[in-house]
């Protein structure tokens, strides 16, 4: 007989089924360290009290209503994320995906309504990850993730990483936005220089661009501030997509955009039958409330560089293997050299009861939840230790 699935993923052996904090426990009791959290998306840990409590709640009370009528919680966490941020209007998504398909939208839109219809190319990186939509693989540009779905959609021109003439070259009187990950996830967890963000801002300026951030892995704290661009002063976006960690483990993203770059969102412009909805807005709320609390994102800050020197001092004692420890606050790359395999690191890393996922350009990806502590980043690299000594020259 067939698997009932579809083969587009190729999970290990393991089940797990319930999770507390940083731990995740199989049905047979055995416990694992969870570095990767459902890919930067635990950020509270699993099975978090107030989480829990504000969605059994809420589930009692209203699942769904669709957007037809008014979702008060929804209003007020808008109202939260705008005060927060560089932005003055949100429209919730149910995903990565789709906060990045209505940044594209808002961006096309604003330049519309503007009489520039002909404004509609959007530049993006290499290396970009944006979700698995239509729209999201092809401002990606990753061929992998683009071969046998039909021509490529126009209105994407990529530019080399880190390139700033090219992304000059490449910007024309149709272009409407830059598209940048702060800290590329996906594409080998690179956080982009300060610099480079502060001359996309000024080049958006000068030309009448928007710039959009995706945010969708690097953001909700993951760096040690709320949102990843907020450690850079002067390269505010227009428009960021957020997902992932803002909904702590239920599915929720959100578009945030300024009051300008909406302009173009009217009734009727965008929607979605989800998004929003009475149980995602209680626990992104739950979410929001415990990452903005007083000394949280300093706590962040603190383990964060605490593994960072943990991990330096690894990457010394496995030179031959690692390249070097990148990434940014709690999203974190170690580089293998060539020769040697993340993945078959995260292999023999879950064979000692610790999770972590790989990315592109040969890295071992982290992205711990959030509430991780000093003891946990110590076993994890003790952990990764032992791995990276057992870890054989990739066939
Ligand atoms: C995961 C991710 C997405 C897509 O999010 P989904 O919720 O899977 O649709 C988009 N952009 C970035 C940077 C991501 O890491």
């Amino acid at each position: 007989m067939p698997a009932p699935m579809m083969d587009t993923y190729a999970p290990p052996d393991l089940v797990f089924d319930h999770g507390k904090g940083a731990r995740l426990v199989t049905e047979g009791g055995d416990k694992y360290l969870d570095f990767i959290s459902g890919i930067a998306v635990n950020c509270l840990g699993h099975a978090h009290p107030k989480a829990v409590a504000a969605l059994q709640d809420q589930s009692e009370k209203l699942w769904h209503l669709s957007n037809m009528f008014k979702v008060p919680a929804g209003i007020e966490l808008a109202k939260k994320l705008t005060e927060a941020t560089f932005a003055d209007r949100v429209f919730f998504t149910n995903s990565g995906a789709e906060a990045i398909e209505c940044a594209i939208k808002t961006a096309r839109r604003y330049h519309f309504i503007n009489g520039r219809p002909d404004r509609y190319r959007i530049i993006t990186f290499t290396g970009a990850f944006h979700g698995r939509t239509y729209g999201a693989i092809n401002a990606g540009g990753n061929p992998k993730y683009l071969e046998g779905f039909g021509p490529a959609m126009e209105g994407f021109d990529q530019v080399e990483f880190g390139d700033h003439d090219a992304l000059k070259a490449a910007i024309t009187e149709e272009t409407a936005a830059i598209l940048i990950e702060p800290v590329q996830g996906e594409g080998g967890v690179r956080a982009v220089p300060e610099s480079c963000l502060r001359g996309i801002r000024e080049l958006a300026d000068e030309h009448g661009l928007l710039v959009i951030y995706d945010e969708v892995q690097c953001g909700a704290g993951r760096t040690g501030k709320l949102f990843a661009y907020q450690w850079v002063d002067g390269a505010e976006p227009d428009i960021m997509a957020s997902a992932k960690g803002i909904g702590g483990g239920f599915p929720m993203g959100a578009c945030l955009a300024t009051e300008a770059a909406a302009q173009g969102m009217v009734v009727g412009t965008h929607g979605s039958t989800y998004g929003g909805g009475p149980l995602a807005m209680a626990v992104g709320n739950v979410v929001f409330d415990e990452l903005t609390a007083e000394g949280f994102l300093d706590q962040v800050v603190d383990v964060a560089n605490f593994m960072n020197q943990q991990l330096q001092g690894l990457a010394d004692r496995h030179a031959d293997k690692i390249e070097e420890v990148r990434g940014k606050g709690l999203l974190i790359g170690l580089q293998l050299k060539e020769g040697y395999n993340p993945k078959q690191l995260a292999g023999l890393a879950r064979n000692r009861h610790l999770l972590i996922g790989a990315a592109g350009d040969n890295v071992a990806r982290m992205a711990p939840p959030l509430i991780i502590t000093r003891d946990d980043a110590s076993e994890a690299v003790s952990i990764l230790d032992e791995a990276l000594s057992e870890l054989p020259e990739a066939g």
